[in-house]
């Protein structure tokens, strides 16, 4: 019932009331089922029987008159219903993709892409054949059942009885199949939901497939996952086949019944032989209906399960959203303040970080170390509310960012992360992502800044050539100038670079801190970098260790403390990585 209010919340009055006219016509058109039975019995009776020509042509016409007005009904309700459904479709899937937009990150660690493709399309497709078929299927079955039995109660109470011999075993055998057979349903989606993230994940690592020539481990899981589809497939249709003859059999049953009673009414004189013609012709009304049952339950049962799996989707609200009292800032006095203070976080209880605490003035450059796992990609990702802290506080121009509103916040963080992802869209798109308005000169500026101007000049179309997925076609290091450009063309107070210069060149990089350096707008610094070279120059180095400072200063203090800063640095003297560094001493 749950689905169904759902389905009804979901679209608008007018198609509110078209899917209650559709329902009208669907009774009404079931219901003229039953007048050319009737009019057959008056021909029987009155024009073969009693050789009266007088209402033959009034039959005739009064037969012809019923099929019209039923072929226009039809015709209408299945209008609606396509316009209802295709409509209630459209609205649920632009409310479920602003839900998606608006989840936090454990929401996308939790839900695979595949099954929320799934979601987006196989289920909502199901609810829409909800809309548009099974509803009307209902309403048909009830109305041609239930006047059915009405007019053969009327007509004939002890046949009626007799042939409804074998309805309360009908029913009994659908209840226990509907109960039988609603798991399996499930399974079905589950396995398509399994079946499409195979192929998803396949499609999208299909390079990381080719490097290690895994094409043939990757077809065989995609067939294990194929096949156990088809088998929840074959599963459902196996227990239908048991029940099939059952069904089939009870229903043929009372059509015999029918014409067995029904004869033996004639011969008492309890029965007209038009009558009998009613009860023959009409029989199928009655056992139609409960041998459909079968396929209906099986069609509500998938509904319910894909609507479960959408609803699931629609009615998941983020955690981390705007206060009731959230802080508006104004971006342009936005200073870009940032203080950590004893912030904890755990994932899932798991702790990452423990009771750190730094401060990075405006305009200041912080620069974050440590080895892989220490934390720094979390602690960052706390700025801009991508989590929200365990523990202790974060602060943006002394204000907690949970104060701050979640859109103005974000806005005012510029992003570079280390897992760039660029939209399938042209150069000039991807760097004016985050303000669509940018101009032409904004885009250039920050394309020089980031050092890509030169080689998106050397690309066909310059910054109209259209990336590939995910920036397919582009080099590593070109991809993180570009993601570079796009952070800097928002021109962010704080602008956070995860390992975003990891792949490029000493040269490019030292072009890119330079530039950074000298940002014709302000900006606080927030880099995590692995090379001696890119830290050097910050106003304030902390090395994270296991989600905790275990150093803090400059480049020369902490050489002199000799931890795990001298250690790096040693190390990259050692490689040549930092040549550039020694050369100008410590
Ligand atoms: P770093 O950026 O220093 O390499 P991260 O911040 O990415 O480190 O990760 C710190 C720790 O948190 C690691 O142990 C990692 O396994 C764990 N971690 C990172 N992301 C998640 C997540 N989404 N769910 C659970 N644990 C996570």
């Amino acid at each position: 019932m749950f689905h169904i209010q759902w389905i009804w919340r979901s679209t608008d009055n007018r198609h509110r009331i078209l899917f209650v006219v559709a329902m009208f016509f669907s009774a009404i058109s079931s219901l003229m089922l039953l007048i050319n039975p009737y009019l057959s019995a008056l021909l029987i009776d009155r024009v073969i029987i009693a050789q009266d020509k007088e209402p033959l042509i009034p039959i005739l016409m009064g037969m012809l008159a019923v099929q019209l007005v039923r072929l226009m009904l039809r015709f209408a309700m299945n209008m609606m219903l396509e316009s209802t459904s295709q409509h209630t479709l459209y609205r649920l899937r632009c409310h479920l993709f602003s839900v998606l937009q608006y989840q936090e990150n454990s929401f996308f660690n939790k839900y695979r892409t595949g099954d929320l493709m799934t979601r987006m399309t196989g289920d909502l497709e199901y609810c829409r054949h909800c809309i548009s078929n099974i509803s009307y299927q209902v309403v048909d079955s009830i109305v041609m059942f239930v006047s059915t039995l009405v007019f053969f109660l009327l007509l004939n109470w002890a046949l009626t009885l007799l042939v409804l011999i074998a309805a309360p075993l009908l029913f009994l055998i659908m209840r226990k199949y509907s109960r039988l057979v609603r798991p399996k349903f499930v399974a079905i989606r589950e396995r398509l939901s399994e079946l499409n993230t195979a192929a998803q994940e396949n499609i999208a690592g299909n390079r990381v497939v080719k490097a290690f020539a895994r094409e043939d481990y990757e077809r065989d899981r995609f067939n294990e996952r194929n096949k156990a589809f088809k088998e929840a497939n074959l599963d459902v249709n196996n227990t239908w086949l048991h029940y099939y003859p059952l069904i089939e059999g009870l229903a043929n049953f009372m059509t015999l019944i029918t014409i067995f009673a029904g004869a033996y009414f004639i011969i008492q004189g309890r029965l007209t032989p038009g009558e009998l013609a009613i009860f023959t012709s009409l029989s199928w009304a009655l056992a139609n209906p409960l041998r459909n049952f079968g396929t209906l339950i099986n069609d509500v049962q998938r509904f319910f399960s894909s609507a479960g799996k959408v609803t699931e989707i629609y009615y998941s609200r983020p955690l981390i959203t705007d206060r009731a009292n959230a802080v508006s800032h104004d971006k342009e006095s936005i200073k870009g303040h940032v203080e950590f203070k004893n912030v904890s976080f755990s994932y899932n209880k798991e702790p990452v970080l423990d009771n750190v605490s730094f401060e990075v003035r405006p305009g200041e450059t912080l620069a974050i170390m440590g080895p892989t796992g220490s934390g720094k990609t979390t602690l960052i990702s706390l700025l801009v509310r991508l989590y929200d802290v365990s523990g202790g506080s974060v602060l943006l121009d002394g204000c907690d960012v949970r104060d701050w509103k979640l859109q103005e916040l974000r806005a005012a963080v510029g992003n570079a992360t280390q897992d760039v992802f660029l939209f399938s869209d042209t150069v000039e798109g991807n760097i004016a992502f985050g303000d669509l308005a940018m101009d032409e000169e904004s885009v250039y500026d920050s394309a020089r800044r980031a050092a890509a101007h030169e080689f998106i000049g050397r690309m066909p179309q310059g910054y109209d050539t259209i990336i590939g997925e995910r920036g397919v076609g582009l080099s590593g290091g070109q991809k993180q100038r570009i993601a570079l450009a796009r952070a800097l063309a928002v021109k962010p107070a704080v602008l956070v670079l995860d390992d975003t210069t990891s792949a490029l060149d000493m040269e490019t990089e030292m072009h890119i801190q330079q530039q950074l350096g000298q940002l014709p707008f302000p900006c606080t610094k927030i880099i995590i970098a692995q090379r001696i070279s890119s830290v050097k120059n910050a106003d304030l180095i902390i090395v994270l260790e296991h989600g905790q400072i275990t150093e803090c200063g400059t480049h020369s203090e902490l050489l002199k403390k000799r931890g795990y800063y001298w250690e790096t640095f040693a190390l990259q003297s050692d490689t040549g990585d930092c040549k550039e560094v020694c050369a100008h001493g410590t």
